[in-house]
């Protein structure tokens, strides 16, 4: 059991002249026995991050705190925490058995008995006992997979750290291995920080999502909290697949002025955004309601430049009639509505859904 706290968390690389600011001022609080997923674009600091929970990279300033403790200065084996690599980094001269068995061979006072104790009962858990007499190249990916899970395991650390632990594995085997870590986690409550670059991973894994871009926490909150309530533009549109829809604007009195059409906006809208006259308007393609022609304010008459089906959802690439741009809008639409391409139609944008991004 244990709860994490970062407290004002920065880290500086120096190379040759410059100062790269890999972690800037991170505060954020992981709470005992939760799933924190945290995700963000290659290069946020994400890696960084994780490294400096494990003591693998100094902390350049700040703290972070494990149930209260500085863990500045621990050295990684003092300090119980469990890291599982995106390259599974198992020992490729050892047996399945032996990989598992080896940390708690080096840290532990635990009998051989009772080490084989551990290891076989982590091994059934994560359905690779029959593997245990193996060596690492004679698993296929998702196998190595369990095993370096199971190394983790078999500790029983106060806290899991995992960097993008799925993403060598096909498709299908990450949809299951979803699931199977998420079950795991539940079953042990242990405090776990997952990191990724997948929105899907972020949505469906995590208590709640942290996301960070360019060093700097940008929203914690749950999944749901950080779809419907972005904290900013950033998250806006790193959250969501296909990705919200961004339309410059400028507020005139109450009508919002983009490119290609405006926008009249209820009076508690117009209330809402104050003297802000840089706006950026969002929508989700979910959002976004396609109907036969433009018939009330605010429609858009627009064509259907692109069509792409799958199967249960098609996504309409709306392009305004009379623009100049080749800027479209993506709707999503149900498979079962047959829209061609060519098609004139409406567009119409449900003030509701509408997100409202200052600009200025
Ligand atoms: P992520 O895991 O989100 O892709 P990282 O934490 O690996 O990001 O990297 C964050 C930033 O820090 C990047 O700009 C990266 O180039 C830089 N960085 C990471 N490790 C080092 C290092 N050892 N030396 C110099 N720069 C580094
Ligand atoms: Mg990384």
């Amino acid at each position: 059991m244990a709860q994490l706290t970062f407290d004002d968390v920065r880290k500086t690389f120096q190379e040759g002249n410059n100062e790269i600011v890999a972690v800037d001022d991170l505060n954020m609080e992981v709470r005992d026995g939760e799933f924190l997923v945290v995700v963000g674009p290659s290069g946020c600091g994400k890696t960084t991050t994780l490294r400096m929970v494990a003591g693998l990279e100094t902390i350049t300033e700040g703290q972070i705190e494990l149930d209260g403790r500085s863990i500045r200065g621990m050295s990684p084996q003092d300090r119980n925490i469990a890291m599982v690599f995106q390259s599974y980094a198992l020992y490729p001269h050892m047996t399945v058995f032996d990989n598992m068995a080896f940390g708690l061979r080096e840290s532990t006072d635990l009998s051989e008995d009772e080490i084989d104790d551990l290891v076989t009962e982590t091994s059934e858990m994560l359905d690779i006992k029959e593997l245990l007499n193996r060596k690492p190249s004679e698993l296929s990916g998702g196998q190595q997979q369990r095993v370096a899970l199971g190394r983790a395991i078999v500790r029983d650390p106060d806290a899991f750290l995992m960097d993008e632990p799925l993403s060598n594995l096909d498709a299908k085997l990450r949809a299951e291995m979803r699931t199977e870590l998420q079950r795991l986690q539940e079953e042990f409550e242990t405090t776990t920080i997952y990191v990724t670059h997948d929105q899907t991973e972020a949505m469906t894994m995590g208590d709640r999502i942290a996301i960070l871009d360019h060093g700097e926490l940008q929203q914690i909150g749950t999944p749901m909290e950080c779809y419907y309530e972005p904290a900013n533009e950033f998250v806006a549109g790193f959250i969501g697949e296909p990705s919200m829809n961004f339309l410059r604007g400028t507020s005139d009195g109450g009508v919002l002025r983009m490119e290609d059409f405006s926008y009249e906006l209820s009076q508690s809208t117009v209330e809402s955004i104050g003297s802000t006259t840089e706006i950026t308007l969002g929508v989700r393609p979910e959002d976004v309601e396609v109907v036969p022609e433009a018939t009330q304010t605010n429609d858009v008459a627009v064509e259907v430049d692109v069509v792409e089906p799958f199967g249960k959802e098609n996504n309409l690439y709306l392009k305004p009639e009379g623009s100049d741009t080749d800027d479209t809008i993506i709707a999503t639409v149900g498979g079962r509505k047959s829209v061609n391409e060519g098609e004139r139609v409406g567009m119409r944008l449900p003030e509701e859904h509408l997100y409202l991004f200052d600009r200025s």
